[in-house]
């Protein structure tokens, strides 16, 4: 099995048990049509995916075979050994995706396409793939950029994806877990409730929580919140200037940045 097989089996398996465990152990009452969303969502998510094979093919794992083959970047430099190299390399990915997040909610322009991420108006697993497709076409080049500057083997970016897809479902999918598990894995990693912070309508709450896979950089670096200011059935999910299902369509997603209502969805006290 490739690379791109194993990934895309991982893909739909974790996609499908989140998607059923979310029918029995529901985190969070449903504002929106379940299937609407999930249409929409898994439309943008086909879009995307066929517009990056499009323009980049396989992106980050092919930018790093030509970093390897060219000596480039440090892990390249460096003679580690691979288990070490793979170590830091996933953990060093993970920092710069979270540096990335904070960039698109800090730059008014960046925002302007991150916003269609944070309109929906209910969080489960299909909304960890809900991004508009100039955002990712956008992560690409950063992710190929800082593939280039740190030199990690292809096996490593291709690790890294695998954890980040699982992990974007994972943190994304309407769950609940027992408050305990919940705290320990926080520790570590970021959990279902922990990301539902982040996609609260409160600003303050939306501007923190910006980890995909460790919690440790919003530990860190002072981006951490532990408590919504609700419960966490009782958050309201989404942005407080888009609240009715009709304004998210799938081409009015996909317009969002173009429209002049756009500087109504870029909240000022981003720039805090
Ligand atoms: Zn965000
Ligand atoms: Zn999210």
């Amino acid at each position: 099995m490739d690379g791109d097989t194993l990934r895309l089996v991982i893909f739909i398996s974790v996609f499908l048990i989140m998607l059923i465990l979310e029918l029995f152990i529901p985190r969070h009452p449903i504002v929106d049509s379940k299937p609407r969303r999930l249409g929409i969502n898994l439309g943008l998510t086909g879009l995307n995916t066929l517009l990056a094979r499009l323009v980049f093919g396989a992106a980050a794992v092919g930018a790093a075979k030509i970093a390897g083959s060219r000596g480039w970047g440090l892990l390249n430099v460096l003679d580690w050994p691979s288990e070490m190299e793979l170590f830091i390399g996933v953990v060093f990915l993970d920092f710069a995706i979270y540096v990335q997040h904070v960039i698109v909610h800090k730059v008014p322009f960046f925002w302007l396409f991150h916003v269609v991420h944070h309109s929906d108006l209910d969080l489960d697993v299909s909304s960890g793939l809900r991004f508009h497709p100039i955002e990712i076409l956008g992560s690409m080049l950063y992710k190929i950029a800082i593939v280039y500057l740190l030199g990690p083997s292809p096996l490593t970016v291709l690790v890294f994806e695998v954890i980040l897809n699982v992990m974007a479902l994972f943190s994304h999918s309407n769950i609940t877990l027992p408050g305990k598990i919940d705290h320990l894995c926080r520790k570590i990693i970021v959990t279902p409730d922990m990301h539902r912070i982040h996609h609260s309508v409160e600003v303050r709450e939306t501007n923190s929580n910006y980890g995909f896979n460790l919690s440790v950089w919003d530990r860190l670096l002072g981006t951490y919140t532990q408590e919504a200011l609700k419960e966490q059935p009782e958050i309201v999910i989404g942005l407080d200037t888009i609240r009715h299902p009709d304004e998210v369509t799938f081409k009015n997603l996909l317009l969002m940045p173009l429209r002049n209502r756009a500087q109504e969805y870029s909240q000022p006290s981003h720039l805090n």
